[in-house]
């Protein structure tokens, strides 16, 4: 610990936010970082615990608090402070494959886990996270290191998202050749078509897969395995295979009224924007627009939320956003206490965004959709919703939210985006290897194991996990490439 007194000298200090009335201007990142002298200040804040509970990872009550990839945080929190920005960097890298993306959206179970928030608040290590490796990018420490040996042994890893990248990145470092086989036109999974660019800026993924394709990881992009491309075919021209693929099925609404047009799910909204500000910039029909329309986003998670502010961009003329359950407390209840994750009501940056334009929360909680209506043409008009109250099922014991009658209510909408989570990955790439799934439709795996019941194919991330974060979607690359390896050489070095 650089600094015995930091965490009594300074308050945590985030980085600033361009305000929601400006940003909404644009589809740019907005939160500028802190200066070299503050980020040291708040490195200084770690305590450098005994026991560092940031970097635990423990399950506590159902929920995981500290970090997955066990990153050294007092480590790299005293470097800071000490201005040791390229040994942070090492100490960083050694644990953490991408930092560039977990220290932008990573929900930061560290934070909730650090001792500092048991009395005030936590070490910024999600922002410091950020900035040493950015630091890393703009000295010119991170530079292409391609293997000096390679073992002839060749894996294709099925999937381009954190998973297939951390898994193909580690495999690669230990000499294998790794072939990427990615369906759509670039790398990146969710960070490419999934989170939107004001949370992660896309030539930040397309960065990372140019520096692994300069490593030596080849990419071969718009390619549907199990579809366009044999299964058979890698099974036979590689050692083992990696299926990466993601959680890719939208869970669906079944209400009356649900083939009507205008209702889209919010992946393929949020990829339609990306793709074409990829591609030259929003203009109409090359994107599902928002644009004056009444707009009803159905989940009132993290998904919903990145709608929010998207539509808010395209200048949407309404946005509700729908909730089932009720609106959690504002602050941790005594029986959620520290250093559990807090269940505790956040209002993101969409949610901010649409309170700066139309004067209040987006969000309906206790409340579902009933019924669609549209007009002699098939086009959504109008959303009929209901709402719900908590109730105890007798029989399993659980809670569940029950309709409440007479409480209908009809609501103008003219685009309705269903963001409520996803139920596995995609039948056909499942069905074409001949992997088992289980109840929650995800591979399975023996326990504490990536090795799918077929010899030779493993699975990692959303696919395996089920729908989850960028975080463990890399631990799980990372642990799946040491198992890869194990298989592959009778033993491994390499450090999940
Ligand atoms: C809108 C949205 C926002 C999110 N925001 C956050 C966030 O802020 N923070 C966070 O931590 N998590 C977030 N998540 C969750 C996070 O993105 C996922 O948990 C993570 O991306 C899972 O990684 P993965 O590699 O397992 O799968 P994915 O990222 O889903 O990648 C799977 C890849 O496999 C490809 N693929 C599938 N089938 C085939 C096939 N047959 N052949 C070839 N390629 C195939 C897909 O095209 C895709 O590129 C968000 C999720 C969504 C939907
Ligand atoms: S729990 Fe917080 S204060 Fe303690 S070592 Fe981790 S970051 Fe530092």
């Amino acid at each position: 610990m650089g600094k015995p007194t930091g965490f009594l000298e300074y308050d945590r200090k985030n980085n600033s936010s361009r305000p929601p009335l400006e940003r909404i201007g644009d589809f740019n990142e907005f939160h500028p970082p802190l200066t070299k002298k503050e980020r040291s200040e708040q490195g200084a804040r770690c305590m450098n615990c005994g026991v560092p509970f940031c970097q635990s990872a423990m399950t506590l009550n159902g929920m995981v608090s500290g970090c997955p990839l066990h990153n050294l945080i007092p480590e790299w929190n005293d470097e800071i402070f000490s201005g040791n920005w390229e040994h942070a960097l090492s100490r960083l890298i050694k644990t953490a494959s991408f930092p560039e993306f977990t220290g932008r959206v990573c929900p930061a179970l560290c934070e909730a886990a650090c001792s500092c928030g048991l009395y005030g608040d936590p070490v910024t290590i999600r922002e410091n996270e950020l900035a040493i490796i950015e630091n890393g990018f703009e000295k010119g420490y991170i530079v292409p290191r391609p293997p000096k040996v390679r073992s002839g042994k060749r894996v294709a890893v099925v999937g381009s998202g954190p998973s297939g990248l951390a898994c193909a990145d580690m495999l690669n470092r230990r000499g294998h050749s790794v072939t990427v086989f990615e369906k759509e036109d670039r790398p990146g999974g969710l960070l490419m078509y999934g989170i939107p660019n004001m949370k992660l800026e896309k030539q930040i993924v397309m960065r990372r897969s140019g520096l692994m394709t300069q490593e030596g990881v080849e990419f071969q992009l718009n390619t549907d395995v199990g579809s366009e491309k044999d299964a058979a075919e890698l099974l036979r021209d590689y050692d083992a295979v990696v299926l990466c693929c993601g959680s890719g099925t939208p869970r669906d609404l079944a209400v009356e009224g649900r083939e009507a047009q205008g209702v889209v799910f919010a992946v393929d909204f949020l990829k339609s924007t990306t793709h074409a500000l990829l591609e030259g910039g929003l203009a109409e029909g090359n994107h599902i627009s928002a644009a004056g329309k009444n707009v009803i986003i159905v989940g009132g998670g993290d998904t919903g939320n990145d709608c929010v502010g998207t539509c808010i961009r395209h200048g949407c003329r309404s946005v509700i956003q729908i909730e089932m359950m009720p609106k959690a407390p504002d602050t941790r209840t005594e029986s959620n206490p520290w250093p559990q994750w807090p269940r505790v009501c956040k209002t993101d940056y969409g949610q901010q965004e649409a309170i700066a334009v139309f004067g209040s929360d987006p969000r309906i909680y206790q409340t579902t959709v009933k019924k669609l209506i549209s007009d002699e043409q098939g086009r959504l008009t109008s959303v009929v919703t209901v709402s719900l109250a908590p109730e105890r099922d007798n029989k399993t014991g659980r809670t569940v939210m029950k309709e409440l009658p007479g409480t209908e209510k009809q609501l103008d909408c003219d685009l309705l985006i269903i963001a409520a989570g996803f139920t596995g990955p995609r039948d056909y790439v499942c069905r074409a290897f001949g992997v088992e799934c289980g109840t929650r439709g995800t591979v399975l795996s023996r326990e504490g194991s990536y090795a799918t019941n077929i010899p030779r194919v493993f699975t990692a991330g959303d696919m395996h996990r089920g729908q989850s974060l960028v975080v463990w979607a890399i631990a799980e690359g990372r642990a799946a490439a040491a198992e890869v390896d194990r298989y592959l050489m009778g033993y491994s070095a390499l450090t999940p």
